[in-house]
């Protein structure tokens, strides 16, 4: 089958590579539609020479092609996506309930040590519907299945916040899972979501998804009057910081209320400088959010289900595998586009 093959920093070639071979406890996936996702990114951009070699593609959707005979409840033809992270299920964090800080979860995961879906055929290993596998809702497109994982991530973002209802909330970035946490902060009854960024693209994807959008190129002084249009005097409860530029932390600080709280859920390249005085004077507190836990995926394809969370005004290109080193391209550029799709129709 052909794959995209990540062959370092700016390379994705889609050569020939082997069939998936299952197991009877797994699925093989006809791919249909699969994001490129920040964290695929950040390692296409930066040339990280441990994933040479790597078919990447965590956000996927497809048609099950095969199923092993130990996998119940699922047939072939059925329209699925799924949870890309194994947890070992063994070491201390999954012993202990994190399993989505599993030791190991890198080395045994789909597009992490095993391969991802940037490629004609996946294999879902060990799979269980409700578990690692689940049914897209009929409503649902495979590209909106492909946004579960993604929607996921900005599930347990705001899980992290516990966002009080009626108060309003911040989204520092409108990326992909910046506009997913305003969604998840909305559906929580969060509100007003005021989003921040620089890119206009995005900032009306924002709006149309039920969010106030403010420009970030004014700065922090630009933020703060464009939030006394919105709010007045009221005050921001929760901040998420989805942007991933380091020199955005101590705004979030600066913005959020006493006592709010701050959740960083981006991979940042540079060292943070923040006033550690202004978070112990003003209690806030400043949480980090990684992955996903199958409840958090659970409740991301609930969203969908339910149409409380909208994914097509979020997906602006779709290319086919043939063209995934340029879906990369387009995804880098953030003034040009808030989600690409890779896409086998
Ligand atoms: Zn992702
Ligand atoms: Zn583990």
């Amino acid at each position: 089958m052909r794959a995209g093959v990540y062959r370092g920093a700016g390379r994705m070639p889609v050569e020939e590579v082997p069939e998936p071979v299952a197991g009877p406890r797994d699925i093989i996936l006809d791919v249909r539609a699969c994001g490129v996702c920040g964290v695929d990114l950040h390692a296409f951009n930066a040339g990280d020479d441990t994933l040479l070699g790597q078919i990447m593609g965590h956000e996927f959707s497809g048609a099950a092609l095969y199923v092993g005979r130990e996998v119940d409840g699922i047939a072939v033809g059925d329209r699925l996506t799924g949870l890309p992270i194994q947890p070992c299920g063994r070491c201390r964090r999954c012993l202990g309930g994190a399993v989505h800080l599993c030791e190991v979860w890198a080395t045994r995961s789909i597009a992490f040590g095993l391969p991802g879906a940037f490629a004609e055929r996946l294999r879902i290993p060990d799979a269980v519907l409700g578990g690692n596998v689940h049914r897209l809702p009929d409503h649902a497109a495979f590209t909106d299945g492909a946004m579960v994982e993604p929607t996921a991530v900005a599930v347990h973002a705001v899980a992290q916040a516990q966002p009080p209802v009626g108060e309003p909330a911040v989204v520092l970035g409108l990326g992909p899972i910046g506009i997913q946490a305003g969604q998840v902060l909305l559906a929580a009854g969060a509100g007003p979501v005021i989003g921040v960024d620089l890119s206009p693209l995005r900032r009306e994807a924002g709006a149309r998804l039920g969010m106030i959008t403010i420009d970030g190129a004014g700065g922090l002084d630009g933020i703060r009057a464009g939030l006394h249009a919105a709010i007045g005097e009221r005050e921001v409860a929760v901040v998420i910081e989805a942007s991933g530029d380091a020199r955005l932390v101590p705004q979030a600080i600066e913005l959020v209320r006493p006592r709010g709280t701050v959740v960083l859920v981006a991979l940042y390249r540079r060292l943070s400088e923040f006033d550690a005085m202004a978070a112990v004077q003003r209690e806030v507190t400043l949480r980090g959010s990684v992955n996903v836990t199958p409840p958090d995926f659970r409740e991301a394809i609930t969203l969908l289900d339910q149409r409380r969370v909208r994914m097509p005004p979020l997906i602006t290109h779709r290319l086919p595998l043939a063209e995934v080193e340029q879906a990369f391209r387009l995804q880098a550029d953030a003034a040009s586009s808030v989600k690409v799709m890779v896409t086998q129709d």
